[in-house]
């Protein structure tokens, strides 16, 4: 560049904005590495700096990319738990700096919104460890290692997970999150002992947790040197906990295992599991996640394995803004009814959704044209799709698109499509 004369009069203003954009993407790139190197030195008052130069000028641009400001959430959080005194010595440590700390980020942020996903989860764990360090049962300490690998700080996990066990050899839920911890900082080895041991032990019940924790270590180490016995392995461990209890875990661990393999009848396989575990996906958004998650697989085959947290975060979510409810008593005047199946309520209560538009064509039930479509963006396997929920304002039902017949959704779906764009619709679509 330094050979180089630019001829400011003319493009002065487009050049500065391209040289200062460049800048900015230059900074970012460098500081997140600085924090990688503060962080691997245990250097938090560098860690915690840093965080919060980048979380300043992260939201000058008009584009915040979802997987900087992750990292940027998890390395301020990391930085303000700090040595972690206050969670490996509960009884004599103070964890008002941590508290004060999370408070400012909340405050921070609460003027910046965004409309990533993957968020939320990091900032409800940073919370629960907040709560939970004020109440020091064992049932508790689990609970606090768990969330330290959301904010990333497996380290810390592992720490209080080995006390835990110093105490109590045979607390599987600790061995589970032991594994991991282990995982997130690729000793796969340690991870797998971890999970075999908490297997041994568990009750017959209780076993999925140390199989799915299994199923995901072979797959990482599997991703990580190749080994296909490592995959063998994975898929026997997922097919074990299938049989034992088919749930949402169950099946994510094992899609991720059989998308791995490239096996043909594992991904049949998968794909009726994940069918059953989540009802309310359509036959085609599997099909279509599918086809992402293995084209992905194969521009990145050593790529993360995407792990669902056991207990679920839906609950966390249930008490939103916009949720189905609420709009449709804001927009239409009632609380729709809705039957008792696919986790319909709890997914209409989450917040989140927004009208997509009237469909021309009439409700199969009373015949009038009703029909009014809602829609919530969700993301699985990092494919982008949207929930449906039709309500009638003649009936006064919501329901999802599995309770229609498929030739009727199929008119239904392609007239709104046509008319009202989801893509266009979709605040989260819009900021991708
Ligand atoms: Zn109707
Ligand atoms: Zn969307």
């Amino acid at each position: 560049m330094s050979g180089i004369n630019f001829d400011f009069s003319i493009t002065s203003i487009d050049l500065e904005a391209y040289l200062e954009k460049n800048a900015l993407m230059e900074t970012l790139g460098d500081l997140l590495d600085q924090c990688a190197s503060a962080r691997a030195i245990g250097d938090w008052p560098k860690l915690e700096e840093l965080s919060i130069e980048i979380l300043r000028g992260i939201y000058k641009e008009s584009q915040i990319d979802e997987g900087s400001l992750k990292t940027v959430l998890q390395s301020y959080l990391s930085s303000i738990v700090g040595t972690g005194d206050f969670l490996t010595d509960l009884h004599s440590g103070d964890s008002s700096r941590y508290q004060e700390g999370l408070r400012k980020l909340l405050q921070f942020l609460e003027n910046r919104p965004h409309h990533f996903d993957s968020i939320e989860p990091v900032l409800q764990s940073a919370h629960e460890i907040a709560l939970l360090a004020l109440d020091p049962t064992s049932a508790n300490r689990n609970k606090i290692a768990k969330h330290l690998r959301q904010i990333a700080r497996p380290d810390l996990a592992i720490v209080i997970c080995t006390q835990i066990l110093e105490k109590t050899r045979l607390n599987y839920y600790a061995r589970t999150v032991l594994c991991g911890a282990y995982c997130d900082l690729e000793q796969f080895d340690k991870a797998i002992e971890a999970a075999e041991v908490g297997l041994k032990f568990s009750p017959d019940a209780n076993k999925t947790y140390p199989l799915n924790a299994l199923v995901r270590a072979h797959t990482l180490k599997f991703k990580s040197n190749g080994d296909l016995s490592e995959i063998e392995r994975a898929l026997e461990y997922g097919h074990q906990s299938i049989d034992l209890k088919l749930d949402v875990y169950a099946a994510n661990a094992f899609v991720a295992a059989a998308i791995a393999s490239a096996k043909e009848d594992e991904v049949e396989f998968a794909k009726q599991v994940l069918e059953k575990a989540e009802p309310q996906l359509r036959k085609v958004d599997i099909a279509a996640l599918f086809q992402a998650a293995r084209a992905e697989q194969a521009l990145a085959p050593t790529a993360q394995v995407i792990e669902e947290f056991d207990e679920s975060f839906a609950e966390i979510y249930s008490t939103g803004f916009d949720s189905l409810f609420d709009l449709v008593l804001r927009d239409e005047g009632f609380i729709p009814k809705t039957i008792d199946a696919r986790k319909m309520h709890e997914r209409f209560n989450a917040e989140g959704w927004f009208l997509q538009g009237l469909s021309n064509m009439p409700c199969p039930t009373c015949e009038t044209v009703s029909l009014h479509s809602y829609r919530k963006h969700f993301k699985r396997y990092g494919k982008d799709m949207h929930y449906w929920a039709l309500v009638c304002d003649n009936c006064q039902t919501a329901t999802d698109s599995i309770d229609y017949d498929k030739k009727e959704f199929l008119s239904i779906s392609s007239d709104l499509e046509a008319n009202f764009p989801v893509a266009d619709l979709c605040v989260v679509c819009l900021n991708l």
